[in-house]
């Protein structure tokens, strides 16, 4: 049989018959989704204020052990939130991996910060420490308190860590290093909603994480985020400034800053409630989803599932595929063969992204060498990961 063949019949075999299949689908049923949402209506509450907004992020709290949770209108809002909390404004570098959906270079660039791409490490295919280091000591100067590009000239303000697929990115290592450089670290855990390194969630080694509620992430408010952070102070000013800056009174309009509209409306937060009560079973859904693509695809070579490392735990949320073969450029030609032959047949898998550097509006930004980034990106696939397809 085919290479592509035999790949694409594993994939099927545990899947249910029903096609065209996605990627990743919510699902709302085993949840109250809708008596919430229509409590939600029926209390008047459904804009940025009030019971279930409140409920959402004390929920979220619990399940991520965060100290503050302050949810917002999506994933790349909360990212611009927390870079414009930590200063990042116009001309400064963020450092970040360009193995990434593009809402985490477009968060800086929003703020008129220009993405900085750090190469990748195979095991978790998040930033690599080493590669980080290797480059702030090439190109970083301590001066006046801050952090310059010696190359660029401008000042490096962050360095802005993703958990791709739910892969927790080492971020201890990452932690250590934005100490001993002087300037934070941040998670964008869009996608690693309960992923865990060494028992702590993902988003809370860096100054601030955020979350993404897409449609398409491991729970889903419709469209919503949230920015994480351990800080008193620091959650504060965030909420401060992602409700207008306004000031509490009775009556009078007063505001003490530039604000933001930001903050994520009750009627989402209603939905996202409903989520949570279930999302212990769907982590656990997705675990045995992606047992069962291993156990079908174990005989076949040149093929492997992407795995966390050790100590840490992935919330499964896409199963990747990794091609093997030695030659890039025969992986390359392979992973495209078994696209083509899952979308035939309504499997509707998908590469990873193209890397961000690769992108025309990124292509010209300043970079460390990329070449672990270039030879992951031309290996992956993603199978459809929803939890309702497990079959059981
Ligand atoms: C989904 C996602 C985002 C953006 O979240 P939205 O809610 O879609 O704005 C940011 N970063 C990563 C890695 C994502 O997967």
């Amino acid at each position: 049989m085919l290479f592509e063949s035999e790949i694409v019949n594993a994939i099927r075999s545990v899947l249910p018959e029903a096609r065209p299949i996605a990627l990743h689908e919510p699902d709302f049923s085993n949840t109250l989704a809708k008596e919430y949402v229509s409590q939600c209506l029926d209390s008047g509450w459904v804009s940025a204020s009030g019971h279930w907004l409140d409920r959402f992020e004390q929920e979220l709290g619990k399940i991520t052990g965060a100290k503050h949770v302050i949810a917002v209108t999506n994933g790349t809002v909360a990212l611009r939130l927390a870079l414009h909390m930590l200063d990042v404004s116009y001309g400064d570098e963020v450092l970040m991996p360009s193995l990434s959906f593009v809402a985490t270079a477009n968060a800086a660039s929003h703020l008129g910060a220009i993405p900085h791409f750090i190469d990748i490490d195979q095991s978790t295919l998040g930033m690599d420490p080493i590669a980080l280091t290797n480059r702030l000591k090439q190109i970083g100067e301590r001066r006046n308190n801050s952090l310059w590009n010696k190359e660029t000239g401008r000042k490096i303000k962050a360095i802005l860590a993703v958990h791709i697929f739910g892969h927790p990115a080492k971020v201890d290592e990452l932690k250590v290093i934005s100490e001993e450089f002087g300037i934070p670290l941040l998670e964008d855990s869009a996608e690693a909603l309960g992923s865990f390194r060494s028992q702590i969630h993902c988003g809370r080694f860096g100054k601030f994480g955020t979350l993404s509620f897409n449609g398409n992430k491991i729970i889903t408010t419709g469209g919503g985020g949230a920015v994480l952070t351990e800080n008193d102070e620091l959650a504060q000013k965030t909420r401060h400034i992602a409700t207008t800056a306004k000031l509490f009174h009775p009556w009078e309009f007063e505001h003490d800053a530039v604000g933001w509209n930001d903050r994520l409306p009750s009627l989402n937060a209603a939905l996202g409630v409903s989520q949570l009560e279930v999302i212990h079973q769907q982590l656990q859904n997705k675990k045995e989803l992606k047992n069962k693509y291993k156990d079908a695809l174990k005989h076949i070579k040149g093929i492997e599932i992407v795995e966390s490392p050790r100590d840490c735990l992935s919330n499964n949320w896409l199963v990747t595929l990794r091609f093997t073969n030695q030659s890039l450029h025969r992986a390359g030609e392979e992973r495209l063969k078994v696209l083509k032959k899952s979308h035939e047949e309504g499997l509707l898998l998908r590469p990873v992204w193209r890397p961000l550097h690769e992108l025309t509006m990124y292509s010209s930004n300043p970079n460390s060498d990329l070449s672990e980034t270039k030879n992951q990106s031309m290996r992956l696939l993603n199978l459809p990961s929803s939890p309702q397809l497990l079959q059981r």
